[in-house]
């Protein structure tokens, strides 16, 4: 008696349970067991370009679905790290989802597009090269694209990249240590 009724609870229990989790799955998962990973990013050496950095961050967490931004707080780690110098904007990746970015002066000045700039360089952090088309519609074409470009968003292309480089089901911590096209040395990308 105790045995059946206990097997009836189980099965009410699951019977709740599973409408529940299937609503709560992603709508577009393919692969149930895919971990959404959050980078952290660090704005407090970005001077003037918080803002912007804060834009690009926006840009990618409405774009793809496997890797998430967020502004870094206490307690959590720091991915990717931000400055500005007179320089070109630029790119240091050390490993997929983590490095250095850099606002360039010279770039602004030249009136290039300073959300598409942020965009473009977490891009790189995020496995992306530089894909020189001349066209405004690829933020990975870059300074290619004429000065007055002001698309910030990435391509449908560009999106599904960067959801193909983060599915599967690496632990955060994994992230760090797959490392970035198999090499150990930081590659260096420009806008
Ligand atoms: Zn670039």
């Amino acid at each position: 008696m105790f045995v059946r009724k206990a097997a009836w609870v189980v099965t009410a229990v699951l019977g709740l349970l599973f409408p529940l989790v299937a609503v709560a799955a992603p709508s577009a998962s393919a692969d149930a067991h895919a971990l959404v990973r959050t980078l952290y990013y660090d704005v407090s050496q970005a001077q003037e370009f918080a803002a912007d950095w804060d834009r690009a961050a926006v840009n990618w967490n409405n774009s793809v679905v496997n890797v998430k931004l967020a502004r870094r707080a206490s307690g959590t780690p720091t991915n990717i790290r931000i400055y500005a110098d007179n320089g070109w904007p630029r790119a240091y990746v050390s490993s997929l989802g983590n490095g250095t970015v850099y606002m360039g002066r010279q770039a602004v000045q030249q009136g290039y597009y300073r959300p598409r700039i942020t965009t473009h360089e977490i891009g790189h952090i995020l496995g992306l090269p530089d894909r020189r088309t001349g066209l405004c519609a690829d933020l990975m074409s870059g300074s290619s694209a004429p000065v007055s470009c002001r698309n910030d968003l990435p391509n449908a292309a560009e999106r599904a990249e960067v959801d193909r480089r983060f599915a599967g089901t690496l632990a955060a911590g994994d992230v760090r240590a797959a490392g970035y096209t198999g090499s150990s040395s930081t590659e260096c990308f420009v806008y």
